[in-house]
């Protein structure tokens, strides 16, 4: 098998976080002798700069030919005021729907060292882990028609479709149980079906699924909007949540601040083969690029996730989770985490602790 890496840096701290986290990957290539391989491309920013576009011939090149992709960030006010049709976050939609990366897969996780960090009261989040498995390649973000149009009355209407066939439910569905299965077991669909036709489908679908293939896995039902609510009254009853690209996005949104740090929560996008994009749930932080106090702890768990899903490499996954385990424990922290007591360090050293946790 093939195991090859391509490794997008990006704009703004994303060739910093990257760096760090290209560390922490040679070294766990070397230690585990994985026999994994990479190249760098561009994307974002720093292509229209090279190319005239945020998503060019050659990366997307590079791109089919990898195995897994390591992305750090794109966007910056640089590029805010060109064309949106080339700005750089659509490279990011491009890739993503050019490799049909259907399922992203985005851990709540709040270590326990991180507790203070979060808004909600320690005792019901310390320990979080929730794998919320969220569509990204359908549903009403690209369902036709849409526009904008104006009414016979001279009003303007904008108006968007929500649309979801069976298989796209089921494949998204049966990327939910498998992994359920090798956590909690336990799946919460979450749908409007109460309102929604599309998402009544869902629900069927979701339920005909597991009955037929999944009777291990537990299975249960909410509204959105009282999965919205049970994550902020009671998170840890979750263990995975599968839903739809729109209501994927605003719970992942939530879930990921239950954890108080933005600069901790990996994401993972996977095609049916399992080949994945993997990236910081955050973005480019133009606020804070060139400065060394970027957190690249996201991006180096994000490499867990990598040989997690795409490499099927859980030893060395679940090592490089240990190692940023240990450097909490020691302590350590970079400028979004710190807390009173504890030891300040810039993205670099960062990124040097993380490997010398390694061992
Ligand atoms: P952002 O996530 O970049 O930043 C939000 C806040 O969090 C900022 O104060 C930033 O300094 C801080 N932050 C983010 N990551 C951090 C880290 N690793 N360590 C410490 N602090 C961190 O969101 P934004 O400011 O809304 O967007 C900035 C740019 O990023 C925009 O151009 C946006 O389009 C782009 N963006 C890209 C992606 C992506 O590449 N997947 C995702 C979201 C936003």
């Amino acid at each position: 098998m093939s195991k090859h890496i391509l490794i997008l840096d990006g704009d703004g701290i994303g060739p910093e976080i990257v760096a760090a986290a290209e560390k922490v990957l040679r070294v766990v290539n070397d230690q585990y002798q994985l026999g994994l391989t990479w190249e760098h491309g561009l994307l974002g920013g720093a292509a229209i700069d090279a190319h005239g576009e945020p998503y060019p011939q050659i990366t997307s090149e590079q791109a089919q030919k990898a195995d897994a992709i390591l992305l750090g960030a794109v966007g910056g006010p640089k590029w805010d005021s060109i064309e949106r049709s080339i700005r750089p976050e659509r490279g990011l939609l491009k890739i993503r729907s050019e490799l049909n990366l259907f399922a992203n897969l985005r851990p709540a996780i709040l270590y326990p060292q991180l507790a203070d960090a979060s808004s909600l009261k320690p005792e019901i989040v310390s320990g979080l882990d929730i794998l919320i498995v969220r569509e990204l390649t359908g549903g009403i973000y690209f369902g036709q028609p849409r526009g904008i149009r104006e009414l016979e009355n001279g009003e303007k209407q904008g108006y968007n479709t929500d649309v979801y066939a069976e298989s796209e439910i089921k494949r998204i569905a049966k990327v939910a149980f498998e992994l359920a299965g090798l956590r909690g077991g336990k799946v919460c669909s979450v749908d409007k079906a109460n309102v929604l036709e599309v998402t009544e489908l869902w629900k069927q679908t979701v339920t005909a699924l597991k009955d037929a293939e999944y009777p291990e896995i537990q299975l249960s039902h909410l509204y959105v909007d009282n999965a919205a609510m049970q994550l902020v009254r009671a998170p840890k009853q979750f263990d995975v949540i599968v839903t739809g690209n729109l209501f994927g996005d605003i719970l992942s949104d939530e879930a990921a601040m239950l954890t108080g740090s933005i600069g901790m929560l990996p994401s993972a996008s996977l095609d049916e083969n399992g080949k994945g994009m993997y990236e910081p749930c955050h973005g480019s932080a133009p606020d804070i690029a060139g400065q060394n106090i970027a957190n690249p702890l996201a991006t180096i768990l994000s490499v867990a996730m990598m040989l997690r899903y795409t490499f099927r490499e859980e030893t060395a996954a679940k090592a490089i989770e240990d190692a940023v385990g240990k450097v909490l424990d020691q302590g350590i922290r970079t400028a979004d985490i710190l807390s009173d007591g504890m030891t300040k360090v810039g993205t670099v050293e960062m990124g040097k602790a993380v490997v010398a946790a390694l061992g």
